[in-house]
């Protein structure tokens, strides 16, 4: 199959990914149907999540920074305490330019509302209740199949559906899975402010037995997020049929005799509580074909600890586009794996990382909190921290994206 310039997409998956792919594939001149197995935009289960500066940056290449701004709390410091309440050191989220916004934080609900708002105000075709269950090669192009007996052909086809994508088995049945990480997660809004804490600071509380994050959001509430350890893996539904008040059970567990807010917090959140499990995707091998190609979580899941599962999505969906506008398909699938597969899969192992900081036994706690003062306070004063990196990326949209070099030759870094 010879290569082609694509002016059809079909788009799997309308999470974060999939309307931001289909605004930036049009104004790359492709029109994309975008595809999603829900009646609507994913519900509200308390989770809320950042989208840093450099998911920001993505968004504004295709001009739509403006609404997800709108919706966020600006959240430029992230401060870290003991569970003994030492505050260990902090960091400032904002990147190189000072003139740029700091990262939001939103409910994961409302920028999944305001992204398809936008795509839909654009024009671009948003399916829902549009399930893919299978794609073959039609001609020059590819042939999607929906469950409702729909189908679709258009000349690629992306797969933007997530960590337990379809698409990524359609590619490779022999795919990995999606790998348990060993934290549960549980978030909630709370009436409680707590005494002192800073509006625009995240502050995260590495307690004696679970990991806690919190942050004051408008209208008197706290946003609260907690990872109590979580050693065996789930049966299927074993979480979701957890009860309220199960989950403040496993709660008040995990934060007696922390000196933080936690549990007042979490006393004053309106239930029911909910919690999920976490996965991520160190290494997914095959990322395209000659026609398909993954991206967001379908290719590169992360844990939540990293904070960049919204970001690095958003970055993929306009660095995707850039590379289908340039060049066909697959030359365009080889220069977009090739710019983004050390970096997200760099994301990855450091979510990783940090899940297993949140939880570590007795020694690792001391050690744990003794080094990452010296840790961020050097970071300080080389005037970053550790993770700088993860926020540092630019997409460059009007720069040209040159024909991938064959197998083996250096590639700039980058968007
Ligand atoms: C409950 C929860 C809480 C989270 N909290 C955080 C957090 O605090 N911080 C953080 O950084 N990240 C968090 N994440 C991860 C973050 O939401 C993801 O990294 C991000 O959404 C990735 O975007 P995506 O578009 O690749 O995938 P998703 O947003 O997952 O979107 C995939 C979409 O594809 C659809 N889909 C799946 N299969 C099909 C199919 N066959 N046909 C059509 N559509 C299909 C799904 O319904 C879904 O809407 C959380 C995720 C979940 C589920």
């Amino acid at each position: 199959m010879s290569g082609v310039r694509a002016r059809t997409a079909v788009v799997v998956g309308g999470g974060i990914a999939g309307p931001v792919l289909g605004m930036a594939l049009q104004r790359a001149g492709i029109t994309a149907t975008v595809h999603e197995a829900y009646p609507a935009p994913a519900g509200d289960v308390g989770a809320w999540l950042g989208v840093q500066v450099n998911g920001l940056d993505a968004l504004r290449a295709i001009g739509a920074e403006r609404a997800v701004l709108e919706a966020g709390v600006p959240t430029p410091r992230i401060e870290f305490r003991s569970g003994t309440g030492r505050v260990l050191g902090g960091i400032d989220t904002r990147g190189d330019d000072p003139a740029a916004p700091a990262g939001v934080s939103l409910k994961r609900s409302e920028l999944y509302r305001v992204l398809h708002e936008q795509a839909r105000e654009r024009g671009v075709d948003v399916r829902y209740g549009s399930r893919l269950v299978g794609a073959r090669r039609a001609g020059e192009g590819v042939l999607a199949e929906f469950d409702d007996g729909s189908t679709v052909t258009a000349d690629v086809l992306v797969g933007a559906d997530g960590v337990r994508s379809t698409v990524r088995s359609l590619l490779d049945a022999g795919a990995a899975a999606p790998r348990f990480v060993p934290i549960l997660n549980l978030a909630g809004y709370s009436e409680h402010v707590p005494a002192g804490a800073e509006p625009g600071t995240l502050t995260m509380v590495f307690g004696r037995r679970a990991f806690f994050g919190y942050l004051l959001a408008p209208g008197g509430r706290t946003w609260w997020f907690a990872n109590p350890p979580l050693a065996v893996e789930p049966a299927r539904g074993e979480l979701e049929a957890g009860t309220d008040a199960r989950w403040r059970a496993v709660l008040a567990a995990s934060f007696a005799g922390d000196r933080s807010c936690a549990l007042d917090l979490v006393a004053a959140t309106p239930g029911p509580l909910r919690a999920w499990a976490t996965y991520d995707l160190p290494t997914v091998r095959t990322w395209h074909d000659e026609r398909t190609v993954l991206l967001g979580d379908a290719a590169h899941a992360t844990s939540p600890a990293a904070g960049q599962g919204a970001s690095q999505a958003l970055e993929d969906a306009v660095v995707l586009a850039r590379c289908l506008r340039d060049l066909p398909a697959p030359a365009a699938f080889e220069a977009f794996e090739r710019q983004r597969r050390a970096r997200v899969e760099r994301v990855v192992a450091a979510g990783w990382r940090t899940s297993a900081a949140k939880s570590p036994g007795a020694v690792g706690r001391v050690a744990r909190d003794l080094v990452m003062p010296l840790v961020l306070r050097a970071g300080a004063a080389r005037g970053q921290d550790q993770q700088a990196w993860m926020r540092r990326h630019h997409v460059d949209w009007d720069a040209t994206v040159p024909l991938p070099r064959a197998r083996g030759a250096a590639v700039p870094a980058g968007g």
